[in-house]
């Protein structure tokens, strides 16, 4: 049941945005599970 690393990260789902669930496209880790759009929407 060993998975190459190569091969785990294939697998690994992409990033989804927890409030609207848009694909977020990679960014800094900073930018935690949220999309640009939503990142507008920290100050409320
Ligand atoms: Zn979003």
């Amino acid at each position: 049941m060993l998975m190459k690393m190569s091969e785990f990260l294939k697998v690994l789902p992409p990033k989804l945005c927890y409030i609207c669930g848009e694909r977020i496209e990679e960014q800094h880790e900073c930018y935690g599970n949220k999309c640009h759009k939503c990142l507008g929407f920290k100050d409320l």
